[in-house]
């Protein structure tokens, strides 16, 4: 379903973010978590693309069975980094037949461990690609007279490789004029930071719903982890200190975890925002725990189950 619709008919939306197994086991776990979330009827889940675009038949094969196999709405993420053209309108072909609604169109990650030049890229810049899909949009082939629902990156405490933040907003907003149709951002651990990006998007004249990107922390190698690879996102004082306490007892380390990303949670109700985006690392347990807190209706979801 195009994005529009989707926010249209029943916002704030929840989603869940998956990225594709790489071996049968992982395979295995993954479809497992899926399965149990399912339950939860999120608005859409969306999928990854691995660094360099090392993930793309993984990322289309788990986008098409996830289309095909499930009641969940699927959007792939797709990536500037090591595409040529006809490469990604190939892509957008497979996904326009195949009736994928919506994109979210990213720079990428570099590839890891490869010499790699930039410059090579058909595409620079997600705005770059976001005029690409548009311009397919406009080519008719989607099912959708309206085409790809078009997402795109956002970055509350700011993109690393742009430190001047007045000069970050233009190129977000150069996204959104580009034609993107909404907005996830990284994942933060402070909802101040979201809000300010918020106004700040308004005060720059970006109109699109912006969703908020939450990941909760259920181990202290998990948050090393994300400390690494959403480079730049700041660990608050009062989160560390409670994971410290319970530094020795995992099982604890993930009730603060949860705790602290429901309460952001919750915050980010009160506060009206568009959506909020689980990354769940493939495991359905903290985002279940945290669903069944937020009083969200089961009508709801048995109602969209049986559409
Ligand atoms: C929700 C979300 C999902 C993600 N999913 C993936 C994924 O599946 N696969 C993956 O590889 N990565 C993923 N990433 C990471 C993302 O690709 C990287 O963080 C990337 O570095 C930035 O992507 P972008 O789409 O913001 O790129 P861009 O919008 O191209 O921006 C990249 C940098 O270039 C700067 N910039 C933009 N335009 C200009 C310009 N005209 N001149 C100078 N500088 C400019 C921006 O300010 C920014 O610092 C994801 C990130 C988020 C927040």
């Amino acid at each position: 379903m195009h994005i529009h619709d989707i926010i249209r008919s029943d916002s704030p939306t929840f989603s869940f973010e998956f990225f594709p197994p790489k071996t049968p086991a992982a395979a295995e776990s993954l479809y497992q978590t899926i399965r149990e979330l399912e339950a939860y009827m999120p608005h859409f889940v969306s999928v990854t693309y691995g660094a360099g675009g090392s993930t793309r038949d993984l990322t289309h094969d788990l986008v098409e069975r996830i289309q095909t196999t499930t009641k969940l709405d699927p959007i792939p993420h797709l990536t500037c980094v090591c595409h040529k053209e006809e490469e990604v309108q190939s892509i957008l072909q497979r996904y326009a037949k195949n009736s994928i609604g919506n994109i979210l169109a990213l720079g990428g990650d570099p590839p890891r461990g490869l010499a790699y030049d930039r410059a090579t890229d058909a595409f620079q810049r997600a705005a770059d690609l976001v005029t690409f899909i548009r311009r397919f949009n406009e080519s008719g082939e989607h099912p959708d007279p309206r085409g790809f629902g078009i997402g795109v990156a956002g970055f509350p405490e700011g993109h690393p490789a742009t430190p001047n933040r007045l000069l970050e907003m233009d190129h977000l907003k150069a996204k959104v004029d580009a034609g993107a149709d909404y907005i996830v951002t990284q994942l933060f651990f402070d909802n101040r930071d979201f809000y300010d990006f918020r106004e700040r998007c308004q005060l720059a004249g970006i109109r699109v719903p912006i969703i908020a990107g939450i990941m909760p922390i259920t181990s202290f190698s998990g948050c090393k982890r994300i400390a690494e690879l959403a480079g730049g996102a700041r660990f608050p004082a009062r989160l560390l200190r409670a994971l410290q306490r319970c530094e020795q007892e995992p099982e604890m380390v993930t009730r603060v975890g949860v705790h602290f990303a429901l309460e952001q949670c919750h915050d980010l109700l009160d506060n009206n925002v568009a959506g909020i985006h689980f990354y769940t690392l493939n495991k359905s347990d903290a985002t279940r725990t945290i669903f069944d807190s937020l009083g969200i209706p089961r009508r709801r979801w048995a109602e969209a189950a049986a559409t």
